[in-house]
């Protein structure tokens, strides 16, 4: 027998389940249902997100509502019409093969007349938000007095969101006979508090530790600086070819603000947020359930309760001002037994909060670090691999072209064709990350910061082995640009004027490059470079792991002209310039500007040598060698991702 009929559930129902899939009960619903079938208790029921209570009271109303008699039997309040049109499709596909079963969702935000008219054509369940049923009660359209059951879905969320007084207004409609149940992740004071005023005696059924996350989800921090955040989190997307996700914010216009950036670099997203009209949010959400927005960017009230299927990732652009929040956010992902990650971008000094979110929820974060841009192009690069390995061969429609494509790479071998598909994305990504600085806000970054200019620090944090008399200098080309050693040698000696002998060890790395030179001609070698491009792309030399970059971004930027440089932009600008030209115009809402530089890019790279993140720089040079400088520059917005 099949383990829900063995609950209670009769098959009609049962049938209709196992056609969403549910093989067996989840732990909350093989608690619940026997409970709840019997009518005869209040309840609560504590579990965190994601765990099925939906069907776990949803099932046993089935059961209990008389679809003979249509007048309200029951009533399920929710927080947000999201959860309350989920909800009532819920039910509605559990009822499939019922007949008489009618489920009616009210909500605002929508046409009331259409709900009057559905409530007057009779209704046994009704699903609804506070306001709106309020609403409607004010009109005296519906009659509450034979409800025998009222469920309170996400409890603590109605409260948070001040609906209090709309429910006790509601609820005084209702027989007092009826019963309670009660649902919510989190059992804060507020929710014992409704629970003791709503019922009596209730059962009560706390599945796995209150308020403990979803062992499905894994949390991660990555600690970065105000002004890298929205490059840091891009770099986070991009490092996740397959992500599906939601980004919560604090605020509508943060939403709309990332969205628009998003879209303006090529990815498909949107905000959901409540000054949408109805029609505006539903038309988000249905473009994000049915995949064609990659990352919806919501505010923690709009995305209440959503549950859509496989999300990978929650990523908190910014922290919830509220814990409990941030168990509702994370538990949009690992659904239905699901794995997902839910990801925290913070500052230095959020780690505190962190660890409270930590105590919390009762797991632990990882800290992570931010990928290297390298790391980066080199995922793309074998998300492409993967998809074109995996990607489905409609034969007979492309047969009568094979000829033709066969006659045109005639002259290519099967290396050269592979290079030249592979470099179709891979030159977009590389072109965006080729001088993608390292993003890691480490601790001992802002102790640099702090400190910076007030001893001379060169000697403390200056790469260690510089000879003596020599002063390392950073350049931003390496050997992705086809340089060796000797070629850096000449071209160093060839624009500065100085000899050979004067320039001391040469480290060649993938984008960038160390080289020393005498002390005494530091300042002729910057100098020297100021007006030089190569390829187009502005010409960077720093002073290797010391303190100049107070004044160095200001500098850096004053040289090279206008539009072209900034897709130069070497250190800082590699993150900078992915949008294209439009992303520049929008203006430096996220950290877009030039500003990001000044904290001394001499740290960061620092760590580019040896630190775990920094250690990425690997050499692609190889791979580029078709790809001249300019070739790929007019890649300009990045590609849509499906
Ligand atoms: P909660 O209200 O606890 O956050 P939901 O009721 O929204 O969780 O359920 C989360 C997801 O799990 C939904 O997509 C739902 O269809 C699915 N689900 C629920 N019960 C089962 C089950 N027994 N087997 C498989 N999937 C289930
Ligand atoms: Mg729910």
């Amino acid at each position: 027998m099949n383990p829900f009929n063995e609950l209670g559930i009769r098959s009609d129902i049962v049938n209709a389940i196992i056609e969403l899939g549910f093989e067996k009960p989840t732990p909350i619903q093989e608690s619940a249902i026997p409970v709840l079938l019997s009518g005869s208790n209040d309840f609560v029921g504590l579990a965190q997100t994601g765990t099925g209570k939906t069907a776990a009271f949803g099932l046993p109303l089935l059961e209990l509502i008389d679809s003979d008699k249509n007048f309200p039997q029951a009533l399920i309040l929710c927080p947000t019409r999201e959860l309350c049109l989920q909800i009532s499709n819920d039910v509605k596909n559990y009822a499939k093969n019922l007949s008489n079963v009618n489920v009616v969702a009210v909500y605002g935000g929508a046409n009331i007349v259409n709900q009057l008219r559905d409530i007057k054509r009779g209704v046994q369940i009704v699903v609804a938000t506070p306001g709106r049923m309020k609403d409607i009660l004010n009109r005296k359209a519906i009659d509450f007095s034979q409800v025998k059951y009222v469920v309170l879905d996400e409890a603590d969320e109605m409260l948070n969101m001040g609906f209090q007084e709309d429910i006790d207004d509601i609820l005084s409609t209702t027989p007092k006979e009826k019963k309670t149940w009660l649902f919510s992740a989190t059992m804060p004071r507020e929710v014992r508090a409704i629970a003791q005023k709503y019922m009596t005696d209730p059962k009560e059924l706390t599945m796995g530790t209150k308020n403990t996350g979803n062992v499905n989800i894994e949390h991660e921090y990555y600690i970065v600086k105000a002004r890298d955040k929205y490059a840091a989190f891009k770099r986070i997307v991009d490092y996740n070819p397959e992500i599906f996700g939601i980004v919560f914010c604090r605020t509508k216009i943060e939403t709309q603000e990332i969205a628009e950036h998003l879209v303006k670099d090529g990815y498909n997203a949107d905000s959901l947020h409540g000054d949408l009209s109805q029609q505006q949010r539903d038309k988000v959400m249905k473009r994000y359930r049915e995949r064609s927005l990659q990352l919806l960017i919501a505010t923690d009230v709009a995305a209440r309760g959503i549950d859509v299927n496989d999300v990978t990732h929650v990523i908190n652009y910014s922290l919830p001002d509220e814990i409990e929040n941030y168990t509702h956010r994370s538990g949009r992902t690992g659904r239905a037994g699901k794995t997902g990650i839910s990801i925290a971008i913070i500052n230095q000094k959020e780690t505190h909060k962190i660890r409270q979110i930590e105590k919390t929820i009762g797991k632990q974060f990882t800290k992570a670090e931010i990928p290297t841009g390298f790391d980066v192009v080199e995922k793309q690069l074998f998300a492409l691999v993967h998809k074109v390995h995996n990607v489905e061969v409609n034969e007979k429609q492309i047969d009568q072209y094979i000829p033709r494509i066969m006659d045109e790479f005639a002259d290519l071998s099967k290396e050269d064709i592979i290079k030249r598909f592979a470099s179709l994305e891979f030159n977009r990504f590389l072109d965006d990350y080729k001088n993608a600085p390292d993003l890691n806000a480490s601790a001992d970054d802002r102790g640099r910061d702090s400190d910076r200019g007030e001893r001379g620090e060169r000697g403390e944090r200056g790469p260690r082995g510089t000879s003596a008399g020599f002063t390392r200098l950073f350049i931003n080309l390496g050997a992705v640009d086809d340089f060796t050693r000797g070629d850096l040698l000449g071209y160093i000696c060839n624009n500065t004027g100085i000899s050979g002998r004067s320039v001391g060890k040469i480290d060649m790395k993938g984008v960038f490059s160390f080289f020393e030179v005498e002390t005494e001609f530091v300042e002729k070698v910057t100098e020297a470079f100021k007006p030089i491009d190569f390829h187009g792309r502005d010409v960077r030399i720093e002073v290797s792991g010391d303190a100049t970059g107070g004044s160095e971004g200001g500098e850096r930027r004053s040289s090279g002209g206008g539009e072209r440089r900034s897709s130069g932009g070497g250190y800082g600008g590699g993150e900078r310039r992915s949008g294209g030209g439009d992303r520049r115009s929008s203006g430096g809402g996220y950290g877009g500007g030039g500003e990001r530089r000044s904290s001394g890019g001499g740290d960061r790279r620092s760590s580019g040598g040896g630190s775990s993140s920094g250690g990425g720089f690997r050499d692609f040079s190889g791979k580029r060698k078709d790809d001249g400088g300019g070739s790929s520059s007019d890649s300009g917005n990045r590609r849509r991702r499906s």
